[in-house]
């Protein structure tokens, strides 16, 4: 089954607003030649819709971007990398932008939203994709036939962003990083060639693009194995603030007996404005009755305020969190816990989160500490992780001046949980400012960056977290 995408609307030209940029000439001649290039709409600096154009999800972030492209299809996406290769102008995919860092100067903003089919092969249960296709189209495709893909929390975080970045699904116990579930790549590379990429076609490709973000090839499409889920249980537990002590644990608990199909959150929530809460999120690949007895020590945390758990679809994995999907303002931050002993449940809990919105426990381990399942493939850039536990925070910005309070509370309680953190950060949780240096172990990384100077040695593509770029600052927390 296919679903489609809508048609093309051109920008329009601002009267008398020109400009120059960098390797091109002025804004005005850029986007002459951009669009005597390709056939989707281009914006450039001084068109009308720029602003909105450039905006990523994450409205921290400013791109200063010379122009926009939205290709129409693969053979478009071409076009706009031979063009970037003839230029300078680095090329920037993103198909939103939620994990934008605003390393963008003079770059082609590459905006994949057209290139959206969704084609589902429910035999062989796989799917094909295209690169600016999110989550939600690919869940709901798949829910009929009792079928899910390794989607994370967000039905509006695209698919070829989070999968080639690793991807912790809430079945990443279970089944494994989303980039393992990777089978073959359409791309296009740095000389504006298009390539069909397997395991077997380009075995360096491949491993890099299967959890070494998008630095290497502009994908075009993707083919992803899919997960039977013919029952799946899940919701949310919400408690007043005070029950965080009880709660966490009940929560390390419930964790250190889960089994892989078991996934469990546990979050401090305080929105400005309102009392602290704690919640936990859960999903169970299973029937519900046995969800429901994997969560029970939960129970003993009383004053409950609310309980949205029971039998869920694939296609509403995304309520389970009910996260955003709007364009928010937000900085966040991530960092891997070696374990979550008496004194790290301590030091989690031991200030108030503000001005912080939401500090997240994630449970990992299962399949993502072990390689993949499929015997003979290598498992991929992003690895395996054998950290049991993903903090992450994040804290609205909704001015400039409120990003220090938000980074000083979280390296306040980085410092808190120093001695439990490995430093190791996943690609897809890189904040704006940290680098690629610090998701990579450096086996990995120089692998990455040997593979960057072989096929992209002039720097066409540029990724939100470049491989090549500094080292991280985090680079000296203990491994
Ligand atoms: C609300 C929210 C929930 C999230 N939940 C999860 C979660 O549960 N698990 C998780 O792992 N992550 C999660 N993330 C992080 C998310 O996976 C990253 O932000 C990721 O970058 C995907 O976002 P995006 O689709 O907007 O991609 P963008 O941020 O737009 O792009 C990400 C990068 O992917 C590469 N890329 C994208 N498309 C292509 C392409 N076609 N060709 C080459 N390279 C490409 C580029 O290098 C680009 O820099 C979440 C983020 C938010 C904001």
């Amino acid at each position: 089954m296919t679903t489609g995408k809508t048609g093309p609307t051109g920008p329009t030209r601002a009267a008398g607003t020109t400009g120059t940029t960098g390797a091109a000439g002025t804004d005005a001649s850029l986007g002459d030649a951009l669009r005597a290039a390709v056939r989707g709409p281009v914006v450039v600096r001084g068109d009308d819709g720029f602003d909105d154009a450039r905006r990523p999800w994450n409205l921290a972030v400013d791109q200063p971007v010379a122009a926009v492209v939205e290709p129409l299809d693969a053979d478009d996406a071409a076009a706009a990398v031979r063009f970037a290769a003839r230029t300078g102008h680095p090329l920037l995919p993103q198909p939103s932008g939620h994990g934008a860092s605003g390393d963008a100067a003079d770059a082609l903003l590459l905006r994949t939203h057209r290139m959206d089919d969704v084609t589902l092969d429910p035999v062989r249960r796989t799917a094909r994709v295209g690169a600016g296709a999110k989550w939600g189209q690919v869940l709901t495709a798949a829910d009929p036939y009792g079928l899910t893909g390794l989607a994370g929390s967000s039905p509006v975080v695209s698919v070829a962003g989070y999968a080639l970045g690793g991807g912790l699904s809430w079945f990443g116990r279970a089944h494994g990083f989303a980039a393992h579930s990777v089978r073959a790549l359409d791309v296009v590379d740095a000389t504006g060639t298009a390539r069909h990429v397997t395991a077997e076609s380009d075995p360096e490709l491949f491993w890099a693009l299967r959890g070494g973000g998008g630095d290497h090839a502009l994908v075009t499409a993707l083919e992803i194995d899919l997960v039977p889920a013919p029952e799946l249980y899940g919701g949310a537990l919400l408690w007043p603030g005070a029950a965080a002590p009880d709660v966490l644990g009940a929560y390390r608990e419930v964790t250190a007996a889960a089994p892989d199909a078991l996934t469990v959150w546990f979050s401090l929530v305080h929105f400005p404005g309102a009392e602290p809460m704690t919640a936990v999120h859960a999903t169970y690949l299973g029937p519900p009755e046995e969800g429901a007895a994997l969560l029970r020590p939960f129970e003993r945390a009383g004053g409950t305020l609310t309980d949205s758990r029971g039998a869920l679809s694939p296609a509403r994995l995304g309520s389970v969190t009910a996260e955003p999907t709007a364009p928010q303002s937000g900085l966040s931050s991530a960092e891997l816990l070696t374990e979550l002993t008496d004194e790290a449940a301590e030091a989690l809990l031991a200030r108030p989160i503000e001005p912080l919105l939401n500090v997240q426990l994630r449970h990992l381990g299962g399949a993502l500490a072990r390689p993949p399942a499929d015997a003979g493939t290598e498992a991929g850039a992003c690895g395996v992780l054998t950290e049991p536990y993903l903090l992450s925070t994040y804290g609205r910005v909704p001015d400039p001046g409120a990003a220090a309070g938000v980074r000083e509370r979280q390296a306040e309680l980085a410092r808190d949980l120093r001695p439990y953190l490995t430093g190791r950060k996943p690609y897809t949780y890189l904040s704006p400012g940290e680098s690629a240096a610090a998701a990579f172990p450096a086996p990995a990384l120089a692998r990455l960056r040997a593979l960057k100077r072989e096929r992209d040695p002039r720097g066409v593509f540029r990724a939100n977290a470049p491989v090549l770029g500094p080292p991280s600052p985090l680079g000296s927390a203990p491994r």
